[in-house]
C-alpha cells in the first residue's frame, strides 16, 4: 500500500503563524521528517508521532528517507520553516522523486503552503513588497558566488525590492559585505534597508537603516534583509522603527 507525503511550511516561528492546514496534516502523520530546530518546535503538540530529526545539509539523504517511508505505507510529514518551497524541502524532495525509484511517482505527494519569512518580514515593517520585487538566496552553497552577485546586480538595477533569503552565517561570513558592496555601487546611498532578524519569534529583532549605513554584523543565520528601490518611503514613528512602503506607482522609478 501506498502512504501519503506531505511537505509542510510551518511559518517564520510563531504558532500563531502556522497554517490550519498544516496543522491538521501534522496530526494525521505517522512520521514527521526534518531539521531538529523545526521538529523541536513541534514535540510538545503531537506526541504520538514517530521524529526523524537531521542536522544541517542532507536534504537529499531526508528525503530519500521521507519516500521510502511514504512508500511503505506510511504517512509522512516532512517540515520546513517558512513555506516549504520557498529555499526548503519540497525542491530537495522533487528531485530524489526524479532520479530515484519509479514508485516514488505514484505516490500521493501534497504540498502545504506556510507563510514565507518574506511576508512576515514585509508586515512588520509595514508594506514594503507594495510594488514589483525580488526574492534571492544569498547561499552559495549549491551556486557559485559570482552567480549570487549576477542575479544582486540584475535586480537591483531592474529596480526590484529585494528579499534576501540566508544573508549570512558562521560558514559565509563575506557574502552579504561583499553583496552590500555591489549594491552601494548601483543603488543611491540613501535606500532604506532592513534587517529582521528572528521574525515572530522570542528573540525578534528588527533594524531600519540606509544603504550607507547597513552593517553586516546585523545579520545572522536569522535574518532575512530587505533592500529598498527609488520608491520605497520611509515613514519615521515616534518611539518605533520607520514604517517601509513601496508606492503602488512605480513611474518614478525610471528616472
Ligand atoms: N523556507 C523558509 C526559508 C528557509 S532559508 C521560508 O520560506 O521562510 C532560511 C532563511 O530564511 C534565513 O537565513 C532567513 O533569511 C530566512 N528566515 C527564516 N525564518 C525567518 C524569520 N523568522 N525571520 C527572518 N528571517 C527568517
Amino acid at each position: 500500500m501506498m502512504g501519503k507525503l506531505f511537505l509542510i511550511g510551518l511559518g517564520p516561528g510563531d504558532g500563531d503563524m502556522q497554517t490550519p492546514q498544516a496543522a491538521h496534516a501534522l496530526t494525521s502523520a505517522d512520521d514527521i521528517v526534518g531539521y531538529k530546530s523545526y521538529i523541536e518546535r513541534l514535540t510538545d503538540r503531537l506526541p504520538h508521532q514517530s521524529l526523524h530529526l537531521s542536522g544541517n545539509g542532507s536534504e537529499l539523504a531526508r528525503a530519500r528517507h521521507a519516500l521510502a517511508l511514504a512508500s511503505s505505507g506510511r504517512t509522512v510529514a516532512v517540515v520546513s520553516g517558512g513555506d516549504a518551497g520557498v529555499f526548503a524541502m519540497a525542491a530537495a524532495v522533487f528531485e530524489a522523486i526524479e532520479s530515484g525509484e519509479e514508485g516514488w511517482r505514484s505516490l500521493d505527494v501534497e504540498v502545504i503552503p506556510g507563510i514565507s519569512a518574506v511576508l512576515a518580514v514585509a508586515a512588520r515593517l509595514g508594506a514594503p513588497l507594495g510594488n514589483d520585487f525580488c526574492v534571492l538566496s544569498l547561499s552559495d552553497n549549491l551556486k557559485p558566488w559570482e552567480l549570487v552577485l549576477q542575479r544582486v546586480t540584475a535586480a537591483a538595477r531592474a529596480g526590484f525590492v529585494l528579499a534576501l533569503y540566508n544573508p549570512a552565517s558562521r560558514a559565509r561570513p563575506w557574502q552579504l559585505p561583499s553583496a552590500l558592496a555591489r549594491l552601494r555601487e548601483i543603488l543611491s546611498p540613501d535606500t532604506p534597508v532592513a534587517f529582521a532578524t528572528a521574525v515572530t519569534r522570542a528573540q525578534e529583532r528588527i533594524a531600519v537603516v540606509d544603504l550607507a549605513h547597513a552593517d553586516e554584523q546585523e545579520a545572522d543565520m536569522s535574518t532575512l534583509v530587505l533592500v529598498g528601490t527609488k520608491t520605497t518611503r520611509r515613514i519615521e514613528r515616534p518611539g518605533g522603527t520607520p514604517w517601509l512602503y513601496t508606492r503602488r506607482s512605480a513611474s518614478e522609478a525610471l528616472s
